[in-house]
């Protein structure tokens, strides 16, 4: 049986680890605050009381973190128990130039590397259905195939280059920031107006503009039901990720620059720790 560590177990890394124990993987799980890793006992994981003796074991390592100053902190106390045989999966979205940074890192202990963020919030990673977006050298593909099934419905191999599956996540999560910020415009325009915002989600339904990602957010924007599930730090976090890449490669920021404004505003406003969706608060007069 394959054994695999979990380190970091919020909202995402939480459902990835019920997935891998519904595999039949072997899983070992840490989390920084105790209380979020515990109830993951019930489910046929083992709890570890540190990053070191998580991985201990581990065929594979999956950091599923909130950035990379957590990644760096943990792999830091991790790598030197890392099995010099394992595989480290890094799905936390931490950008190109950390990415390449720890590819480096694991060449130099030894370790294969796989770059895979990916897409889907909390719904996707408690059922085992996001999207992977992959980039390793073809020698690792094979062995970390089953991992990414038990996590994904589909695993998108992107290239061999590390780097290459956040390429791709930087470019999705541009489009989910932006529609989200779009449609948190248009409701507050609506309010505004005088109309039911609830009208602007009728209109586009089942048209060319619709989009279920617009339908979701939107719903949740109208009623103020604001439970995380892409939280607004982690859409902070994304958008200036995404600004980075986009000024690296010249394309106009200006888009990008407005969209992480509005969510910084959101987050100002003391909404960090609610979903993204309350952009909707920064897009709304007297905000
Ligand atoms: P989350 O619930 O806030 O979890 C963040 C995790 O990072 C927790 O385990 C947290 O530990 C840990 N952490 C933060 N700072 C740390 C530090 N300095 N040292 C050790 N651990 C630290 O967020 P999430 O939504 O699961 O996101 C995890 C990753 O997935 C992020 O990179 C995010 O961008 C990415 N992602 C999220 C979504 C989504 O929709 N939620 C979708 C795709 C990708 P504590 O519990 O101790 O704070």
């Amino acid at each position: 049986m394959t054994t695999v560590a979990v380190l970091g177990t919020g909202i995402m890394g939480a459902g990835m680890a019920r997935n891998l124990v519904r595999a039949g993987f072997a899983v070992t799980v840490w989390n920084r605050n105790a209380d979020r890793a515990r109830p993951l006992a019930e489910d046929g994981a083992a709890v570890a009381d540190s990053p070191g003796a998580a991985v201990a074991e581990a065929e594979v390592v999956l950091t599923m973190l909130f950035d990379a100053g957590a990644v760096d902190e943990v792999m830091a106390a991790a790598l030197p128990a890392v099995r010099p045989d394992a595989l480290w999966v890094q799905s936390s979205t931490v950008g190109v130039e950390a990415t390449e940074r720890y590819a480096d890192l694991a060449g130099r202990h030894g370790l294969g590397f796989v770059d895979a963020p990916v897409l889907g919030t909390r719904q996707p990673a408690e059922q085992g259905t996001l999207t992977v977006l992959a980039a390793a050298a073809q020698a690792v593909r094979e062995r970390v195939t089953p991992v990414l099934d038990a996590v994904g419905a589909r695993t998108l191999w992107v290239g061999e280059r590390p780097g290459d599956g956040h390429r791709l996540k930087l470019v999705a999560n541009a489009w989910v920031l932006s529609i989200t910020t779009a449609t948190a415009q248009s409701i507050a325009l609506a309010e505004q107006l005088g109309l039911d915002p609830a009208r602007f989600l009728e209109v586009i339904s089942g048209g060319p503009t619709d989009s279920a990602y617009a339908q979701l957010k939107g719903k949740n924007m109208i009623t103020g039901e604001l439970s995380p599930a892409f939280p607004l730090a982690g859409a902070v976090k994304d958008a200036g990720l995404i600004l980075a890449a986009i000024r690296a490669s010249g394309v106009d920021d200006r888009l990008m620059g407005a969209v992480h404004a509005l969510l910084d505003a959101a987050a100002e406003a003391g909404h960090t720790d609610e979903d993204m969706a309350a952009v909707v608060h920064a897009t709304r007069p007297g905000r």
